[in-house]
């Protein structure tokens, strides 16, 4: 841990030096738009405070988790101290209280612009991907592996959650392992959708053709979520282009964050001693209007509960859950400085930051403190080398150009074919 504080302090001794001392704390927010209650009531008869899209300034990571802790939104890699933030003023108002470097941003998210040009809806997807199994019946299954919050309750009776399952010819259904690659988890999140969708049709379109791919496919079982929270993102589709938790919203609740709702130390359970710090982000998870909500107990939302039963009595050795954004490639564990991280997994985790150049490490040492994510229930559940990636530079958002798709695909195709290559026995494979 010394040794990273160090590290922080000096990159934000660079960034004092690099960036301009100009005082944005006075910064009025006034002039945003503040349609987005209205707008979200509008689909869910739910009134919420209006939320701002802002950026501001940490001097270092306690200064994150305290902001997380009081309820705002971060997002980004903290390059520098630099996130995104969307907040309400009386969050903004904590955050200016502790004298935190608040500005509006530049380019504010419209709360109601659907999807930008060139993404694919839901139903896009989900045919794209139904059509890669129709074609190659010998190899692909398009699977309905469980039901969305909305379909539970009858609210959206078409609202399954799909699994495109690759699998050739010599898998040994009693000792095959399984590479896992979940998208669409935080629906507001557009970019890891179109890049599962990449992975899929390269391999997919490579089998017969390239004999690495074949023998992969030939060999081990790929499965792909393409949309693990399609609740959500239909909700971003019809315009609450900040949605990030699934759609679990009643008299009691208004969603819950599936990416803390894992049994994968959720809530911090088995931490042991819980700082002071960790306690207020305990606090938050547990806080029911907050962002990072993590239900009222692990495995409490149907879309949590798939994912866990399908994959319960697989071999899992790779487990990627693809997010945005910030360029990191995160491992667990999330929330414990005494952990130590698995040596495979870091070696994987460097190789793929070769070729993609992301930064890479535990979300303890370069975000903030996790838990009860995909990536800990990976790892704690399946042993499987396990990460979360952020996909995008701080500048894309969540909403970056389509034509981004095309310059992060490039970036990670050799990365996450590598996790494919690895999958049937990680151990022997990373040396
Ligand atoms: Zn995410």
């Amino acid at each position: 841990m010394k040794k990273i504080s160090f590290k922080f302090a000096i990159s934000l001794l660079m960034t004092s030096l690099l960036v301009s001392c100009s005082d944005n704390t006075s910064t009025t927010l006034n002039n945003l738009d503040a349609q987005t209650a209205s707008i979200q009531s509008a689909q869910t008869n739910k009134k919420r405070e209006a939320k701002y899209n802002i950026k501001l300034k940490v001097k270092n990571r306690l200064e994150a988790t305290d902001l997380i802790s009081h309820g705002l939104d971060l997002s980004g890699s903290g390059n520098g101290g630099n996130f995104d933030a969307y907040a309400t003023q009386k969050q903004i108002d904590y955050a200016k209280s502790k004298n935190i470097n608040i500005s509006n941003a530049k380019n504010a998210i419209a709360t109601n612009a659907g999807l930008p040009t060139g993404y694919h809806t839901v139903s896009q997807v989900l045919d794209m991907v139904k059509g890669m199994a129709t074609k190659n019946p010998s190899i692909a299954s398009f699977i309905d592996i469980g039901d969305s919050w909305e379909k539970t309750t009858g609210k959206s009776p078409n609202n399954d959650i799909w699994a495109l399952v690759l699998s050739g010819k010599n898998v040994n259904p009693k000792t095959k392992s399984t590479a896992v690659f979940i998208s669409g988890m935080h629906s507001r999140e557009l970019l890891p959708v179109e890049i599962n969708l990449k992975l899929m049709d390269y391999l997919i379109s490579n089998y017969g053709k390239d004999p690495q791919v074949t023998n992969y496919i030939d060999t081990r079982e790929i499965v792909f979520i393409p949309i693990a929270n399609i609740d959500g993102r239909i909700a971003v589709e019809k315009g609450e282009s900040m949605w990030r938790k699934n759609r679990h919203i009643d008299s009691n609740y208004d969603g819950i964050d599936l990416n803390r709702n894992f049994d994968g130390h959720w809530n911090f359970e088995g931490v042991n001693p819980l700082t002071p710090e960790l306690k207020d982000l305990q606090s938050q998870l547990s806080e029911k209007n907050s962002e990072i909500y993590s239900g009222p107990n692990a495995f409490s939302e149907p879309e949590t509960q798939t994912l866990n039963n399908f994959f319960k009595d697989k071999n899992v050795t790779v487990m990627m859950d693809m997010h945005a954004y910030g360029n990191m490639l995160l491992y667990p564990p999330g929330y414990d400085t005494s952990a130590k991280s698995d040596p495979t997994t870091v070696k994987v985790a460097k190789y793929m930051a070769g070729k993609n150049g992301y930064k890479t490490g535990t979300s303890l040492e370069i975000l903030y403190a996790t838990c009860g994510t995909s990536k800990d229930w990976g790892f704690d559940k399946h042993k499987a080398i396990s990460f979360t990636m952020e996909m995008g530079d701080d500048s894309d958002g969540f909403r970056p150009p389509f034509t981004k798709v095309e310059e992060t695909w490039a970036k990670n195709k050799v990365g996450l074919t590598y996790l494919v290559s690895i999958a049937d026995n990680p151990v022997q494979r990373v040396k």
